[in-house]
């Protein structure tokens, strides 16, 4: 057989690594990540994500010479790149994982195909996460989620080097593109050894907090997982986690809490590629909404200074802005106070999640496509099949940091207001700001609009909207391609004891 090309994208590892597999026992290997300038600088990637990557990268230097290899890093657009590599040296297979990526990668995926029929290379495309591609009807999905991750993980090949026609390539520098500069100081470190110390803390020793400590943002920093920065790159394969996950619900050292704390987290590794179909089935959901009838809501509407009051942290509702100046400095936040963010921005500012999206998107350093805007249209309400969450900010404070820890942490200016007025510094009464030496209007901004008359303009909006005979009649037709299926009295598969509950309910 001819070379074997190993075009490395979301899945930064060695180990459970399909595409390899299948190359190394085609023949020599070539090994190779590409950084190309158009997905880099598209609207939801950032030099955050770079810089994690690049710390992947690293990282998967290591595990490559360990196995006899070298990880070749080339920068410019994919398809000149494997043009200009087969001139070089000729190639006959390209071997990658399959990706659910944004609009920008499905294009350029459809362009490589393109490519590789005319020059006669063979794609060959190996699964990694529980999407399915053509998936022909939803209530098989899950069968297929059950057969991957239940499949043993693929061994670490022998790999044969075949010979680079090239001397290394220096690494870009993020500034010599001429992007905006965002670093989050202290954002998670790339690379898969760091996601296995962080997988083997969570079972080992976190788990015990996961189930009560996920939802606040002060406990949810240790008690969550933390795996989605590496989940999302592939330095740990989604079975590794699964199958991890299983053998610490089946050690007998592992107590209920635990347990049922642990089973909660097997429905989210569920949930990462129940939102991901979503994205493969309907690419367009990227874009617009997921039900048309929902078109036009908040479109026509853009409010440029709401949107720079979120994205600045100065909305003046203290856990917001304490969760956006937070999410600039780590790149993280958890799930709930993520929701809370789309849904302030979706109700009170009444803003379209196109742009909030990308904002978000660049702000995540775990930003997966998939997840992202089908979690984006649910919380501002556009894909029609979910209950509509409307977050209070000042509700979700007094029951999230009700001792305003969080709050005071990452907004300093607040530091010495007192605790009765710590989410509603707009009460305060002068004498108060006097004393605290926090005065409103100068020290901190007076809330971008009136929370509860805007939140019930919003909500009157869109309720009227869902109320439309159309809006009702199409409805049939999101849920049948992207709900999760509640399988039939009767017809319910027996699952081992430790295996998650399938997704039940519309809401995912
Ligand atoms: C508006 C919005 C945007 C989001 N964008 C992303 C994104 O770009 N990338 C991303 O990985 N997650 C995203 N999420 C989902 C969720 O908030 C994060 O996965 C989670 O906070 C990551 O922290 P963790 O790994 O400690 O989570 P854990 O609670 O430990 O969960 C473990 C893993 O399960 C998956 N998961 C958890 N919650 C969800 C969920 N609700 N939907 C789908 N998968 C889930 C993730 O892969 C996660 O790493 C988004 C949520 C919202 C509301």
């Amino acid at each position: 057989m001819g070379t074997q090309l190993v075009w490395f994208k979301r899945d930064l590892r060695v180990h459970d690594h399909a595409a390899l597999a299948q190359a190394a026992a085609q023949g020599p290997v070539l090994c190779l990540y590409i950084i190309e300038p158009s997905y880099w600088s598209a609207p939801d990637a950032s030099q955050r994500q770079f810089d994690f990557v690049r710390e992947c990268l690293r990282d998967l230097y290591r595990q490559l010479k360990a196995c006899g290899q070298v990880l070749h890093v080339l920068t410019g657009e994919v398809t000149e790149v494997l043009e200009q590599l087969h001139q070089q040296q000729a190639f006959s297979h390209l071997h990658s994982h399959q990706e659910t990526g944004n609009g920008l990668t499905y294009q350029r995926d459809l362009a490589v195909a393109q490519w590789c029929q005319a020059r006669g290379v063979v794609w060959q495309e190996q699964r990694q996460h529980g999407v399915v591609r053509r998936l022909p009807s939803r209530d098989v999905w899950s069968d297929h989620w059950q057969q991957l991750m239940a499949a043993p993980p693929v061994p670490t090949p022998a790999l044969q080097s075949a010979q680079w026609p090239w001397a290394p390539q220096a690494f870009p520098e993020w500034q010599a593109w001429g992007l905006p500069t965002d670093q989050a100081p202290e954002r998670q470190t790339g690379g898969r050894s760091e996601g296995l110390r962080t997988l083997h803390s969570f079972l080992q020793d976190r788990s015990s907090q996961y189930r009560g400590g996920i939802s606040s943002p002060l406990s949810a920093e240790t008690a969550c997982s933390r795996l989605s920065p590496y989940l999302s790159w592939g330095c740990l394969s989604l079975r590794e986690v699964v199958q991890a996950t299983e053998q610490t619900l089946r050690a007998p050292s592992t107590d209920a809490w635990t347990r049922k704390g642990l089973n909660a987290f097997m429905s989210r590794l569920h949930w990462h590629c129940h939102f991901m179909q979503k994205l493969e089935s309907e690419p367009a959901i990227e874009h617009r909404n997921m039900h048309r009838g929902y078109d036009g809501l908040r479109e026509n509407d853009w409010n440029a200074e709401h949107f720079e009051r979120l994205r600045t942290a100065t909305t003046g509702w203290p856990l917001v802005d304490a969760c956006v100046t937070m999410l600039q400095h780590t790149g993280w936040l958890n799930f709930r106070m993520r929701a809370m963010l789309v849904s302030v921005a979706a109700y009170p500012l009444w803003l379209h999640w196109r742009e909030v999206g990308h904002w978000l998107a660049r702000q995540f350093v775990d930003y997966e496509p998939g997840i992202h805007w089908s979690q984006m249209q649910m919380q501002s309400g556009t894909t029609g099949i979910n209950t509509t969450r409307v977050y209070n900010p000042i509700k979700q404070a007094q029951d999230q940091d009700p001792q305003g820890v969080f709050v005071r942490r990452w907004l300093p200016v607040l530091r010495r207001v007192p605790d009765t007025w710590l989410f509603e510094p707009w009460k305060m009464p002068p004498s108060v700001q006097a004393q605290c030496g926090v005065t409103v209007g100068r020290d901190w901004p007076l809330p971008v609009v009136d929370l509860a008359e805007a939140t019930r303009s919003a909500k009157a909006q869109l309720h009227a909207r869902r109320n439309t005979a159309p809006v009702r009649q199409a409805k049939q037709a999101v849920v049948d391609k992207h709900a999760s299926r509640k399988r039939p009295e009767g017809t319910r598969k027996r699952r081992p004891p430790t295996a998650p509950k399938a997704q039940t309910t519309l809401d995912f």
